[in-house]
């Protein structure tokens, strides 16, 4: 089994894998369970550890059956609920100091678990930052979640978050999840270094975008020359920035074993640079993409 890297995170809050498995669109289609039920478990037995997932993935679906597979990894002895890394995350609706709770109680429910490694704000809404702070603030310190974060926040959003905490030396936020891939560099003009600045990981969303890499042309060329997928290609890319969490969602087992290993792949200065005049780097700041 290929040795997981981690990213330690910012005030002594533990380490992050770098490479983690997306849950969106899973728990829609009953068709479709016993598949992503035999991937997730798959995928943990492979050596995954990080799973995401989200209150608004098929309205609690993918939260029951991430819950499911994780109850049946622990039953069967395959891993250990602790060695889990597991992410959920609030509605903007439900991400003010009342509405947290509920939503993290419910999550936890559906889960199945006492408590979740990271819950994070999945985008802003109309809910007050502090709000959000506090709220998680009090979630961890009741043991229900282990650390708290942000999802699609850019940099002034990040500048109000600091505030909202109290300064930067208060500034307890462990991620920023966005949307982030060889094909959508926003991040690395300004986003990026703000928070490699603060050792605060980025989660790449999207990361092969949705698996539109595997039609890139250009990108196949290169990947073909070092033997391995386009997507491959991409998953190393992301994972070459310092700093960055990738976790691409896969159904097919091949893919989960496919990114297994680009997470172990170390890109030439040379092939940065192919890659870079296939797909040059932001020259300006751009408002943050959404998925
Ligand atoms: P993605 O991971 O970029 O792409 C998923 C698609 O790529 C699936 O169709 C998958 O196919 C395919 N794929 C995966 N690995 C592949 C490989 N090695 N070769 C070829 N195809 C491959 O897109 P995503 O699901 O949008 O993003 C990943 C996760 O990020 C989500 O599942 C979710 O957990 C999270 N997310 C968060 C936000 C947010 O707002 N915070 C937004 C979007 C996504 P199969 O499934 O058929 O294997």
């Amino acid at each position: 089994m290929p040795h997981m890297n981690t990213l330690e995170l910012r005030g002594g809050a533990g380490r992050i894998p770098v490479l983690g498995m997306g849950t969106w669109h899973m728990g829609e289609d009953r068709g479709e369970h016993a598949a992503e039920l035999a991937a997730l478990r798959a995928g943990i037995d492979m050596g995954y550890r990080l799973i995401d997932t989200a209150e608004m993935y098929a309205e609690g679906g993918a939260e029951q059956l991430v819950g499911e597979a994780v109850a049946q990894a622990v039953r069967s002895g395959s891993v250990e609920r602790e060695d889990l890394f597991i992410v959920s995350k609030a509605y903007p609706h439900n991400a003010g100091r009342q509405g947290l709770p509920a939503a993290c109680a419910c999550s936890l429910e559906r889960l199945g678990l006492d408590y979740l490694d990271l819950y994070l704000l999945h985008w802003r809404g109309e809910h007050p930052l502090k709000e959000t702070v506090d709220g998680m603030r009090a979630l961890v310190a009741a043991g229900r979640i282990r650390r708290w974060g942000v999802s699609n926040l850019d940099v002034d959003d990040m500048e109000e978050l600091v505030a909202a905490c109290g300064g930067e030396a208060q500034l307890d936020c462990a991620v920023n999840q966005v949307y982030f891939s060889v094909s959508e560099r926003g991040p690395e003009f300004s986003l990026l270094p703000w928070q490699q600045a603060r050792a605060m990981p980025l989660m790449a969303y999207s990361p092969v975008d949705q698996g539109a890499v595997m039609h890139d042309a250009g990108l196949a060329k290169i990947a073909a020359g070092l033997g391995v997928s386009a997507a491959q290609l991409a998953l190393a890319w992301v994972l070459s920035r310092q700093g960055t969490v990738a976790i691409p969602k896969a159904v097919r087992q091949a893919h989960l074993k496919q990114n297994l290993e680009a997470a172990q792949l170390v890109l030439s200065p040379q092939v940065l640079e192919e890659i870079d005049r296939l797909h040059p780097p932001p020259g300006r700041k751009r408002p943050l993409a959404m998925i």
